[in-house]
């Protein structure tokens, strides 16, 4: 059997024909968020429904590194390297000092809670920017069921700590990350819970540090594009119900990796950042590309 599937054949460029998608780790009930951490050689990623958060150490297997997580889905580093995280339970995003005491970065806009912050990215400047979709509150499964207070927006935070709605036209915002350059925002609207709303990922060219009108730039099939990430040349690596799907800077499918669970989100990793950690519902998969990541910091 082959773990891929090549559509562009410059795809086949991409992949090594002997470097096995693996399961790494199994066991838990929704995965999300995966983060890895060079320093200490190890992933962290989410088990939501268990309100935990675990690390996986190659070689050595998996270890509850926080338990409960306040319903952590997604996670980022920021330029100092500590780790920020989008918390379902409590509604807010926090950072991880290095003394192991907790901030808040962003809870509230103008006076009403965040609604349940999904998945971060932190630019170049300092900026943290999530997207706040529903589905946190929409059940007592990733969270806590609650009356929704706010539009699901995309927020910006600046490192004075201000918070800013910056794309606020969008069902549900969910997956995001900048192109290498960080010229362009990817975000991928993935529509409100028990709906058939339209389900994308949309381009936004960066003016001023600020997104500027966007445009549809790739329609994940079969799935949707819940966690993406960007390799060094500017190719998405994104989730979809048949795997992780490599999408060129131009928007055209290029192939895909082939994984027997509905993945939910990837990050890269490894000595050459060349490993893809992929979280699919009750499993942890990773395998080796030959392309590398683009990591911050
Ligand atoms: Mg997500």
């Amino acid at each position: 059997m082959s773990f891929f599937e090549v559509i562009d054949p410059v795809f086949a460029t991409y992949v090594l024909g002997n470097a096995p998608v693996k399961r790494l780790a199994t066991g838990f009930d929704w995965v999300e968020g995966p983060v890895w951490f060079g320093d200490a050689g190890c992933l962290l990623f989410s088990d939501i429904p268990n309100n935990r958060i675990v690390r996986y150490t190659p070689g050595e297997g998996v270890t509850t590194y926080r338990q409960p997580s306040n319903y952590a889905n997604g996670h980022t580093r920021d330029r100092q390297g500590r780790l920020i995280s989008c918390e379902h339970g409590t509604r807010r995003v926090t950072r991880r000092e290095w003394d192991g005491t907790v901030t808040v970065i962003a809870d509230r806009y103008q006076g009403k809670r965040l609604n349940s912050p999904n998945d971060v990215v932190v630019a170049a400047d300092g900026g943290i920017w999530f997207t706040d979709p529903h589905y946190g509150i929409m059940s007592d499964y990733e969270g806590y069921r609650a009356e929704q207070e706010l539009p699901c927006n995309v927020y910006r935070v600046d490192p004075d700590g201000t918070l800013e709605a910056v794309i606020t036209d969008m069902n549900c915002p969910n997956g995001l990350a900048f192109s290498p350059d960080e010229s362009l925002l990817y975000v991928a609207d993935t529509g409100r819970m028990f709906s058939a709303d339209p389900r994308h990922i949309r381009v936004h060219p960066m003016r001023d540090g600020r997104p500027g009108e966007g445009r549809l730039f790739h329609a994940i099939e079969p799935g949707c594009a819940d966690g993406f990430r960007v390799d060094t040349d500017g190719n998405l690596w994104s989730s979809a119900a048949d795997g992780v799907h490599c999408i060129a800077p131009d928007g055209h499918l290029m192939g895909k990796i082939l994984v027997p669970e509905l993945v939910s989100n990837v990050c890269f990793g490894g000595r050459a950042k060349q490993q893809l950690f992929i979280t699919a519902t009750t499993s942890l998969y990773g395998l080796t590309l030959n392309r590398s990541g683009v990591q911050r910091p």
